[in-house]
């Protein structure tokens, strides 16, 4: 199995070693011919607008559009996440716009309002995950044909999943639990469904 990891910035090391812990192939990801032979992507964490435009220099912004629409899976955690999302409700950017949801920039406040709680996360297992919260986002609503997976105690959304692609507000690369990234890898190895190749739910399939 191979599962790229954009390296362009942020917390990308740490996810290839939590990757290559779990013995998969993480090569980094800069050049869209890097992205020809992969199974899935990480999106790190890091700062969303660099990474955004980086990605615009490097002529990723497209090519990783296209292959998530023909079912590769992707996970994005933090500004990886935001990344994701087509609706930013607190800045003006153009994303990847991938994932039915809507969600906040810097929700909690600057770097020392950053946190750690212990979220339930049901699909990855029953035991707490320790989860590190740094200029964390927040998912304000999440639209028809998007699984809730996370919540804080307070009920905002912190996790969530739309068929082939992933995203958590927090930083499971900077634990030693790997169930999270476990919990990808199971996504990457299930074959996309015939009638639902797609990452992204079309509008005919979300119902009413
Ligand atoms: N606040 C950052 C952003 O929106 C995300 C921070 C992070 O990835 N830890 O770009």
């Amino acid at each position: 199995m191979r599962v790229g990891v954009l390296a362009l910035q942020g917390t990308f090391i740490e996810h290839i070693d939590s990757l290559r812990q779990l013995s998969v192939e993480a090569p980094q990801i800069r050049l869209p011919h890097e992205l020809d032979t992969l199974d899935g992507l990480v999106i790190p964490g890091g700062e969303s607008t660099t990474m955004l435009r980086l990605m615009e220099s490097f002529g990723l912004i497209q090519p990783i559009r296209e292959m998530a629409r023909n079912g590769l899976p992707i996970w994005g955690t933090c500004a990886g996440m935001v990344l994701l999302i087509k609706d930013i409700s607190n800045y003006e950017m153009e994303t990847l716009a991938l994932m039915d949801a809507r969600v906040k920039r810097n929700a909690f406040g600057s770097q020392v309002d950053s946190f750690e709680a212990d979220l339930e996360i049901p699909p990855v297992g029953e035991d707490p995950f320790h989860a590190v919260f740094i200029r964390a986002p927040i998912i304000e609503e999440a639209k028809p044909g998007v699984e809730i997976l996370s919540r804080l105690a307070d009920g905002t959304i912190v996790a969530i999943r739309q068929n082939r692609l992933l995203a958590c507000a927090f930083h499971p690369e900077f634990t030693d639990d790997l169930r999270f990234h476990s919990y990808f890898l199971n996504m990457v190895s299930q074959k996309p469904s015939h009638n639902n190749r797609d990452g992204v739910l079309r509008g005919s399939q979300l119902g009413s």
